[in-house]
C-alpha cells in the first residue's frame, strides 16, 4: 500500500466507523453467534500470495463485526462501560502512525515526556496528593494496560521493599550506591513467608498476582453490616493469625469501587493497623471509581483523603468510565524507588548516556515489560477535548441515571436493591416479598434470580451481569446494572429496567413450586 491507497482507506475505514457508530442503537448488543462461528469461516493457514485489501477492509464488517459484543452500545449495561470517544480513537492512530516501543526516553522522548505530564494532570485531576505527583520527584505515575498489570506490578515492588526491610533487619548495610542488595539467604528464609491480603470483594488480581509470585492470598471475610467494605481489625486477625505461624504479612489490596457492589474498604482503618507491621505495603485499587475523584463532591465518600494519607500506590482506569479508548490503566506511587528498585534490569545495549545522567524517566523500570504502547496521546486529546469540566459532566450524567433509576426499582414491589447505589453502578435482585408480606428464604431468593439473570441472558438487546456476594452472614446471588456509557441516555436506561421488569414478570409467574409466604 503507498501513501495514496492509504489514504483511501483510510478515509474509507473512517466512513465505515461513523456508519457504525450512526446505526449502534439499532444492533443487537450481544453477538448472535455460536462458539467457532469465526473459525470455521477463515481457511486454516494465511494467504501464499496478497490479497486485495478492500476485501480485506470488506470483511470486517461481514466476518468480524457480527462477532463483536458492542460495549458503545447504549444498551451495555453489563461489568462497567468500556468508554471510547472518536477523539481518543483519532490518538489511538496518530500513536499508530509513529508506532514505537518506548521503552526509554531516547526511544521516543515525546512518549516518555508526554506520559508524564498526562498522569500528572490526571493525578491532579483527582485530587491525589502531591506525594504522588512526578514533579515531586519522588514519587509519580506511569500507564499501564490494566489495572491487573498495576496491581501486579504493586506486588513485585512491595515483595522486594518487604525483603530489603527484612536485609536491614538482619544487618545488611547498604551498598556504595546507597541501595541495599538482598542477600540470597533472606530470599530463601522469607522469601516463600510472604502473603497477600485483599477482601472476599477484591477483584480477581489480587488472587492472580499472589499467584504469579507463588504466594498465598487470604480473601478477608466482610460484613453486609460493613456494606461488604474490608475493616482494619479484620485485616489485623488474618495478619496476627499467619505470623503465628511464622509468615510475613507485605502486601494488602483495598479497593475503592468494587466490581461487585462498589464498596469502598476502610483505608485508614487498614492503614493505621498496617503501621504496626512495617513490611507491609499498601496498594488502592480504584480501577473503575477512582475516576469518580474528579467530581469534589464525592471525595470524602470514596475515601480520598485516606487515599492520600495511607497508600503506597492507587490506580484507577481510565478506559472504563473514563472517556478513554481502551487501554489506559494510571498506576501512581508515593515513591518511584519502590517501582525501579524492583524493576531495574539493564543490560548495556539498553543503557543510555540521559539515563546514566539520572535527568530522564526510562519507563520500563517502572513495569514488568519492556516495550509499551504509547497510550498518553489517548489521554491527552481526552483531557484536552473535553476539559476537566467535560469529564465531570460525562461522569454527572451516568451517576444521575443510576439516581434516577434508584427511585423507579424502589418504588416497585417485586425488586429490592441490594446494596445502596454506588456512583453509577446499581445492584438488585428480584424479590416478590420486598413490599412486605411473606418472607422468602434466600437460598430460593437465589434460584429465583440465578432464573432472572438465565432469561436476561438469552436477550440480545440488552446486556447485563450476576454477581454472588459473598459475606459472613450469607451469600447473595443479584443482577448489576452498571451505567456510565458514552452513548446511554437515561431513556436507554428506562428501556432497559422495562425488559427486566417484563422477564421478571415471567419468572414470577412460572413460579416453579416456589412457595411464596
Ligand atoms: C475492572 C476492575 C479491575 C480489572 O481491571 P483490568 O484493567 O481489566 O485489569 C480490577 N479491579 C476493579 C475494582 C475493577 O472494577
Amino acid at each position: 500500500m503507498d501513501i495514496e491507497e492509504f489514504r483511501k482507506a483510510g478515509y474509507a475505514a473512517i466512513d465505515s466507523i461513523c456508519d457504525y457508530y450512526a446505526n449502534i442503537s439499532q444492533v443487537p448488543v450481544k453477538a448472535k453467534v455460536q462458539p467457532g462461528y469465526l473459525i470455521d469461516q477463515l481457511p486454516k493457514e494465511a494467504p501464499e500470495d496478497g490479497q486485495r485489501f478492500d476485501e480485506i477492509q470488506k470483511d470486517f464488517g461481514k466476518l468480524i463485526l457480527p462477532g463483536i459484543t458492542h460495549w458503545q452500545s447504549p444498551s451495555f449495561f453489563a461489568y462497567f462501560p468500556a468508554n471510547s470517544t472518536f477523539e481518543c480513537m483519532i490518538a489511538d492512530l496518530y500513536s499508530s502512525s509513529v508506532s514505537n516501543p518506548g521503552f526509554n526516553w531516547i526511544c521516543s522522548p515525546a512518549c516518555t515526556e508526554l506520559e508524564q505530564v498526562v498522569v500528572e494532570w490526571a493525578a491532579r485531576m483527582l485530587g491525589l496528593s502531591k506525594d504522588f505527583w512526578g514533579s515531586s520527584g519522588i514519587g509519580g505515575g506511569v500507564i499501564m494496560g490494566s489495572a491487573s498489570d498495576s496491581a501486579f506490578t504493586a506486588a513485585i515492588a512491595a515483595r522486594e521493599k518487604a525483603l530489603r526491610r527484612l536485609s536491614v533487619e538482619s544487618g545488611v548495610k547498604a551498598g556504595d550506591n546507597g541501595q541495599i542488595e538482598i542477600p540470597d539467604k533472606i530470599r530463601q528464609e522469607y522469601g516463600q513467608k510472604l502473603v497477600v491480603y485483599g477482601s472476599t470483594q477484591t477483584h480477581s488480581l489480587g488472587a492472580k498476582a499472589a499467584l504469579m509470585l507463588g504466594l498465598p492470598f487470604r480473601a478477608i471475610p466482610v460484613s453486609i453490616d460493613d456494606q461488604y467494605a474490608l475493616r482494619g481489625e479484620a485485616v489485623r486477625e488474618a495478619i496476627e493469625k499467619d505470623k503465628k505461624d511464622g509468615l510475613v504479612p507485605f502486601l494488602v489490596y483495598a479497593t475503592v469501587g468494587t466490581t461487585s457492589t462498589g464498596a469502598v474498604d476502610r483505608i485508614a482503618e487498614i492503614g493505621e493497623v498496617l503501621k504496626e507491621y512495617p513490611t507491609t505495603f499498601l496498594h488502592v485499587d480504584a480501577a473503575w471509581a477512582g475516576v469518580a475523584y474528579a467530581l469534589p463532591q464525592y471525595r470524602e465518600s470514596l475515601r480520598l483523603q485516606e487515599v492520600n494519607e495511607y497508600a503506597d500506590s492507587f490506580c484507577t482506569n481510565f478506559h472504563k468510565w473514563g472517556l478513554t479508548t481502551f487501554d489506559c490503566s494510571i498506576f501512581c506511587v508515593k515513591n518511584r524507588k519502590d517501582l525501579t528498585q524492583a524493576l531495574d534490569v539493564t543490560p548495556p545495549f539498553l543503557r543510555s548516556k540521559e539515563a546514566d545522567a539520572g535527568t530522564v524517566i526510562d519507563y520500563r523500570n517502572w513495569q514488568p515489560a519492556l516495550g509499551r504502547r504509547f497510550r498518553s496521546i489517548k489521554l491527552w486529546f481526552v483531557l484536552r477535548s473535553f476539559g476537566v469540566n467535560g469529564f465531570q459532566k460525562h461522569l454527572e450524567r451516568g451517576i444521575e441515571h443510576c439516581q434516577r433509576l434508584t427511585e423507579i426499582v424502589s418504588q416497585s414491589s417485586k425488586f429490592e436493591i441490594i446494596t445502596p447505589p454506588s456512583l453509577a453502578l446499581l445492584v438488585f435482585r428480584l424479590n416478590p416479598s420486598s413490599s412486605g408480606g411473606g418472607k422468602v428464604d434466600d437460598d430460593k431468593l437465589n434460584l429465583l434470580n440465578q432464573k432472572l439473570h438465565q432469561r436476561l441472558d438469552t436477550r440480545y438487546d440488552i446486556f447485563l451481569t450476576q454477581t454472588v456476594l459473598h459475606s459472613i452472614e450469607r451469600n447473595v446471588f443479584c443482577i448489576r446494572l452498571a451505567m456510565g456509557g458514552v452513548n446511554t441516555s437515561f431513556e436507554d436506561v428506562q428501556r432497559a429496567w422495562e425488559i427486566i421488569e417484563e422477564e421478571g414478570e415471567r419468572v414470577l409467574s412460572e413460579g416453579d413450586g416456589l412457595v411464596l409466604g
